[in-house]
């Protein structure tokens, strides 16, 4: 199965080693890095109104579920699988949820963009929260609010995560090899979007998670869907990531991990649909939470490949947001001065931190537990993008997680904490002037409310959160009722 347009290549620019598309590969055999999937798409250039026309046409799927779906309507952009153009061809080896995944695009969240300009705000003198009206607001205001400030919902995919996107990718390149058993370590969603697909596909799954380290809705849908579930007692993600990385080719596992390069290619798609959303005009900015860092990865690659292929002139900076309790990228950027520099990582400054925190036992710890990581296993691919987008990185707190995943809620979205982050970080980089009134912003949200009932149920139960929305308790009477409500 090899073909002529793809390829994987080491990220180390003084390495650069080559591997062919059909190799099953987490790093570079030569020097340990990451590996890229790249192509030759010569042919492809000067296409721009050529493929932006198929991408439109496409919206009218004519029964084709790989119209349908939102990761393969991209399908020149990922040529990886080989034929493009030959339905007979690539039906045969694209896979996906029946057409049901990346079906998602930016909407306007109007009361979310108020809440990041601090037009919703509590008031600790009156004790309540306070929202300015529309009417008061100046036009640069109103404007940002519904014209410039955009949430594209990733929750809305089949399995309730962006990660769906990865797995129809990474499903393919394993189909291409002939593959029936696939893996990962995840903090949850991985491992529902793992389940899903081999469900679908009728391949086995083997997931390996931290015991009671995963969300409930994401344990629920892992058994559901019937992955072999490994716990790890007294383990977190960074230690059940170590673990499978190690085994996988003992068990003879094909590993769905952002690690591997063909799963980021799905989420290039992300960007595309962006992009489509907002008639191929490029935003300032977007927002992302910044976990294993595979979307912050994928967005620039993404960036780097539009701009090659001459699709878009302008490139947004990302902006990547950390948890406080699980930092490491806003450590060492912000407070270590790491950077991509052209390829040469200082790897000391990593291996420097990372021994800190194994001498020290420090875990990572934030309720927005999809995000709860500590050795990010795609930081250099990260760095890269930060320094082809002139990105930034900022952290949250567990507290401003939660407030701003209540503010999305109110928009009748709702969103998990780690997605809520990008609000929180959004908001964050809005008051210290960095995101500025007049830019575009488009914000990532990861994966949806129900991922999570805790997080969400221990928010409003407790009055004392400014957004909370305790339920109201009456004894089963008319009269307590209709006083309780009056
Ligand atoms: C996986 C996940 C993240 C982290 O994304 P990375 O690409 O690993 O940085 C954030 N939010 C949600 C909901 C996730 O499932
Ligand atoms: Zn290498």
């Amino acid at each position: 199965m090899n073909n002529n347009i793809a390829f994987q290549k080491c990220i180390n620019p003084d390495c650069n080693t080559t591997y062919e598309v059909n190799r099953q590969l987490t790093k570079c055999e030569k020097c340990g890095n990451l590996l890229d999937v790249m192509y030759n798409w010569e042919s492809y250039k000067q296409l721009k109104s050529v493929l932006l026309n198929a991408f439109s046409e496409r919206k009218n799927d004519k029964g084709n579920i790989f119209n349908q779906s939102g990761v393969w309507r991209f399908r020149e952009l990922l040529p990886f699988f080989g034929n493009i153009d030959n339905y007979e061809e690539y039906s045969k080896v694209l896979v996906s949820l029946d057409g049901a995944e990346g079906n998602t695009k930016p909407f306007h969240l109007s009361q979310v963009g108020k809440y990041v300009m601090g037009k919703v705000r509590f008031d600790n003198n009156e004790k309540k929260v306070i929202e300015t009206s529309t009417e008061l607001l100046s036009s640069d205001e109103q404007e940002f609010m519904r014209n410039n400030f955009y949430l594209q919902f990733e929750g809305a995919n089949p399995t309730g995560s962006f990660k769906d996107n990865g797995m129809a990718a990474g499903f393919t390149h394993a189909k291409m090899l002939g593959v029936r058993k696939v893996g990962c370590a995840s903090t949850g969603n991985t491992s529902s979007a793992v389940a899903a697909y081999a469900a679908n596909e009728k391949w086995q799954a083997v997931v390996f998670i931290g015991k009671e380290k995963i969300a409930l809705g994401k344990l629920a849908q892992t058994l559901e869907y019937g992955a072999t579930t490994v716990q790890i007692e007294g383990g977190d993600f960074d230690d059940a990531m170590a673990q499978i990385a190690d085994v996988a080719s003992d068990i003879n596992l094909y590993l769905m991990n952002s690690i591997n390069p063909f799963r980021l290619e799905g989420q290039k798609t992300i960007i595309f649909r962006v992009l489509d959303g907002l008639n191929w005009e490029v935003p300032d900015w977007i927002v992302v939470p910044g976990g294993n860092l595979g979307n912050s990865s994928a967005f620039g690659k993404a960036f780097m490949e539009l701009k090659e292929l001459g699709l878009i002139d302008k490139i947004p900076r990302i902006a990547i947001i950390n948890a406080t309790g699980a930092n490491t990228l806003y450590r060492l950027f912000n407070e270590k001065g790491l950077r991509w520099n052209k390829g040469h990582v200082d790897d000391k400054i990593i291996e420097e931190h990372y021994a800190t925190l194994d001498k020290e036992n420090i875990k990572a710890k934030t309720s927005a537990s999809a995000i709860e990581i500590l050795k990010p296993v795609n930081l250099k691919k990260a760095l890269r993008s930060l320094e082809f987008t002139n990105g930034v990185v900022e952290q949250v707190t567990d507290e401003e997680i939660a407030h701003a995943k209540a503010i999305v809620g109110r928009n009748g979205f709702g969103c998990e904490p780690a997605s809520a982050a990008t609000v929180a970080g959004t908001k964050k980089l809005f008051e210290k002037g960095i995101i500025k009134l007049n830019d575009k912003v488009v914000g990532i949200l990861t994966g949806h409310q129900l991922k999570d009932p805790n997080a969400t149920i221990n928010y409003h139960s407790d009055s004392n959160n400014i957004f909370a929305n305790t339920p109201i308790t009456v004894t089963n009477s008319r009269e307590d009722i209709i006083s309780a409500l009056k």
